[in-house]
C-alpha cells in the first residue's frame, strides 16, 4: 500500500517542509534542540490552518458518502468529462485526441475515456513534459518515491493536492477523532538529525497541533523502550505509522514487557500493507482497534478502512476502472484523475491491484464503493551492525533530494551485516550525477555503519505482483531459509 502517512503523499509534513530545501534542512539539523522545538511548534502552527481546510473540503464532500449509486456514477460522469477535456486541449500528450472533445457531448464518458491509451509511470517519466498542461500556472510537485523505488514527481494545483491530505485526514475522522486529540506519529519524520546516534528523546512534541513525533530512524531497543514509556505519559488517542515501524517498535517493546496503561482510540497505518504477523504483534502490544488507509503519493486513488473493517474508496478523487462494474477492470488497476488539471493522470496504472466488491453493501451506512484490501508485496527492512532496524519507508528518505531524479527504478540490497548496494536503473549521465549524492545521504541513513556501493544497473527484477522489492535483506532471507527459530538474530514472521 503505498504510501504514505497522512500526507501520503509520501512525504509526510515535516519532511515536506525541509526536503524542498536543503538549507533549511541543514538548518534544522545543526540547530541546538531547543530551537529544533520552535521549529516544529511553528511548523504545527502553520498546520493549524491546513486542517481546518481539510474539514471544509470534507465537509464539502461529506454528501458523496452516502449518495445512491445512480448519484455516484452521475457525479464520477461530469469530472471525468471535465478531466477528459481539459487533457485533450491542454496537454500535449492527449491533442491527437482533440475530437473527443466533441464526442462527450453525446456519448457516454466512460466509452470516450477507453479511447485514450493505458500510462504508467515509466511512460511518463519518459517524457514528462507531453504530460503537463500549458501554461500550468503555480501548482504542487508530488514527488513520490513509494516503496517501489521509482522516483516521480506529479504537479497538482493546490485543491488536489488538499483535498489529497484532506482524504486521508478523514480516516482519523472516522475513526473518532475529537478536538484535543494528540496524534503520535512513526513515519518517517526526520525529526533528529543522523548524526545523533542515540538520542534521550527520539521526538518532539508539537503543541498547537498536538503531534509527536517520533524518529523512525533511531529504533533500536533503548529507543523503543524510552518510546513506549513517552506514550504512556502522553496517552495520545492515536499512534499513526508504517506497519514495519509499528511493527519494529511493538517487538521492542513486547521483548521488554512494556505496559500500555491509556485509552488508545486506534491504530492507524498506510504507506504499506499490514501483514498478519504485524498486525498479531501490533494488537498485543497496542490492544486497540487497526486502521489502514490504502493511497498513492499522486493522490489520483485512496480508500480507509471504516468501522466495519472495509476498505471505502474516496470517490472524489479518481475513478478507477471497474468501479460501478463499469468498464472493465485491469491489472494493475488503471485510474483517472477526477480533479487535476495540471498534470492530469489518465488511465494511470499506478501499480496495484484493486480489487473491486460492487456487491458489497457496508453495514457502516457510507455508499462509498468497497475494495479488498491491497495487497502489494512484503518489504524487508535493513538491519545495521549494532542492531539498528530501518524500515523501507525511511530508506526512500535517502532518496528525497533535489539532486536526484530521473532514476527509473530503484534496489536497496543488504548484502552482509555490513554492506548495502543500491542498483539504480538509469542512464550513465543521471548515474553519474546520483551516485555520490546518494551514497552519502544512504550513508548517513544508515547512521555511517555500512559501507554502501551504489552501481549501475540495466534492469531490476520485477517480480510477479508487477512491482519489484525495493528493499531486499540476503541476510534475513538467509536465515529464514535456514532457520528452526534459533540462531537468529532477527525474530521472523512467515
Ligand atoms: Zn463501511
Amino acid at each position: 500500500m503505498e504510501r504514505k502517512p497522512e500526507g501520503p503523499s509520501d512525504i509526510p509534513g515535516v519532511l515536506k517542509m525541509v526536503a524542498g530545501m536543503d538549507a533549511l534542512k541543514n538548518l534544522y539539523n545543526i540547530s541546538p534542540r531547543f530551537l529544533q522545538n520552535l521549529y516544529v511548534n511553528a511548523y504545527g502552527f502553520k498546520n493549524l490552518s491546513r486542517f481546518r481546510k481539510w474539514d471544509e473540503l470534507i465537509r464539502d464532500i461529506e454528501f458523496t458518502e452516502r449518495l445512491a449509486r445512480q448519484g455516484q456514477i452521475e457525479y464520477v460522469k461530469s469530472k471525468l468529462k471535465e478531466t477528459i477535456a481539459n487533457a485533450v486541449t491542454n496537454v500535449p500528450a492527449y491533442k491527437e485526441f482533440s475530437s473527443l472533445k466533441a464526442d462527450l457531448d453525446h456519448r457516454d464518458v466512460f466509452q470516450v475515456l477507453q479511447e485514450l491509451p493505458i500510462v504508467n509511470k515509466e511512460t511518463i517519466i519518459a517524457n514528462p513534459a507531453a504530460y503537463l498542461a500549458d501554461d500550468p500556472g503555480k501548482g504542487v510537485v508530488s514527488k513520490t518515491s513509494g516503496t517501489t523505488g521509482t522516483p516521480f514527481a506529479v504537479h497538482m494545483d493546490r485543491h488536489t493536492f488538499l483535498l489529497g491530505d484532506a482524504l486521508w485526514w478523514r480516516r482519523t475522522r472516522w475513526a473518532g477523532f475529537a478536538k484535543g486529540d494528540w496524534i503520535a506519529r512513526l513515519v518517517g519524520d526526520p525529526v533528529i538529525p543522523l548524526r545523533i546516534k542515540d538520542p534521550a528523546k527520539p521526538w518532539f512534541v508539537s503543541r498547537f497541533d498536538r503531534r509527536i513525533y517520533f524518529s523512525t530512524f533511531h529504533m533500536n531497543p533503548q529507543t523503543a523502550i524510552r518510546i513506549g514509556e513517552f506514550l504512556n505519559q502522553s496517552k495520545p488517542a492515536f499512534i499513526m505509522g508504517y506497519p514495519s515501524s509499528l511493527e519494529i517498535l511493538c517487538n521492542y517493546l513486547k521483548e521488554k514487557g512494556f505496559r500500555k496503561d491509556w485509552n488508545l482510540k486506534s491504530v492507524l497505518f498506510s504507506s504499506e500493507p499490514m501483514h498478519a504477523h504485524q498486525e498479531m504483534v501490533i494488537r498485543e502490544v497496542f490492544h486497540t482497534e487497526i486502521r489502514g488507509l490504502y493511497g498513492s503519493g499522486e493522490k489520483v486513488v485512496s480508500a480507509a478502512q471504516c468501522n466495519q473493517g472495509q476498505y471505502h474508496l474516496s470517490l472524489v478523487d479518481g475513478f478507477v476502472e471497474g468501479q460501478f462494474g463499469i468498464m472493465s477492470p485491469i491489472k494493475p488497476a488503471a485510474i483517472t484523475t477526477l480533479t487535476n488539471k495540471l498534470m492530469p493522470l489518465l488511465r494511470y496504472q499506478v501499480g496495484d491491484e484493486i480489487e473491486m466488491q460492487p456487491a458489497l453493501d457496508c453495514s457502516c451506512g457510507r455508499t462509498l464503493p468497497v475494495i479488498s484490501p491491497v495487497i502489494t508485496k512484503h518489504e524487508d527492512y535493513i538491519v545495521t551492525p549494532s542492531g539498528r532496524k530501518i524500515a523501507p519507508s525511511a530508506v526512500v528518505y535517502a532518496f528525497v533530494h533535489q539532486e536526484i531524479k530521473d532514476i527509473k527504478k530503484g534496489q536497496v540490497v543488504q548484502e552482509d551485516e555490513n554492506t548495502v548496494i543500491v542498483y539504480l536503473e538509469t542512464d550513465q549521465e543521471t548515474f553519474l550525477k546520483s551516485r555520490d549524492l546518494l551514497k552519502e545521504s544512504m550513508t548517513e541513513v544508515f547512521f555511517g555503519e555500512m559501507e554502501v556501493v551504489v552501481v549501475k544497473a540495466d534492469r531490476i527484477d520485477i517480480q510477479k505482483s508487477g512491482k519489484s522489492r525495493f528493499i531486499v535483506n540476503k541476510l534475513r532471507n538467509r536465515f529464514h531459509d535456514v532457520s528452526t527459530g534459533s540462531n537468529t538474530r532477527e525474530p521472523f514472521h512467515q
